[in-house]
């Protein structure tokens, strides 16, 4: 498994400068929902719950569970060449939200996860998601 090679260069936007600015601080941003509570995932434009509308950015513990994953040997893409094999997977966040990422470790069903930030030379910080029992 490649689990040290970093992901190709991300930039923000205005929709994610909140998410890649907790990034560069080693913080798990997520959304959660003005009118319920209901925490949200980083992408949520409106709450899946309640349909409230505006969403408001708040920290995640970086705690989580992993559910289901993939290991990709070949490159979708040439730029993701450096670095196969790696393992993506979803992750269910201790606030409830699930997650599509990076996974490292030796992957199991139900195992613990932690977020960890890795901060490229190039690019915005992001998590990628690390097994924490286990192994
Ligand atoms: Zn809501």
């Amino acid at each position: 498994m490649n689990d040290t090679a970093t992901w190709p260069p991300m930039r923000r936007d205005a929709k994610s400068a909140e998410f890649f600015e907790a990034a560069s601080r080693g913080e798990l941003a997520i959304k959660k929902c003005t009118d319920c509570g209901r925490s949200l995932a980083p992408e949520a434009m409106v709450c899946t719950d309640c349909g409230g509308s505006v969403p408001a950015w708040t920290s995640a513990s970086g705690a989580g569970t992993l559910i289901t994953w993939t290991t990709v040997h070949k490159a979708p893409n040439p730029v993701f060449a450096p670095m196969v094999p790696y393992t993506v997977g979803v992750v269910e966040l201790a606030e409830g939200p699930w997650l599509y990422a990076r996974i490292t470790g030796e992957p199991r069903a139900g195992a613990a996860l932690r977020a960890e930030f890795v901060h490229p030379a190039e690019g915005e910080s992001y998590p990628t998601w690390v097994v924490t029992s286990g192994q």
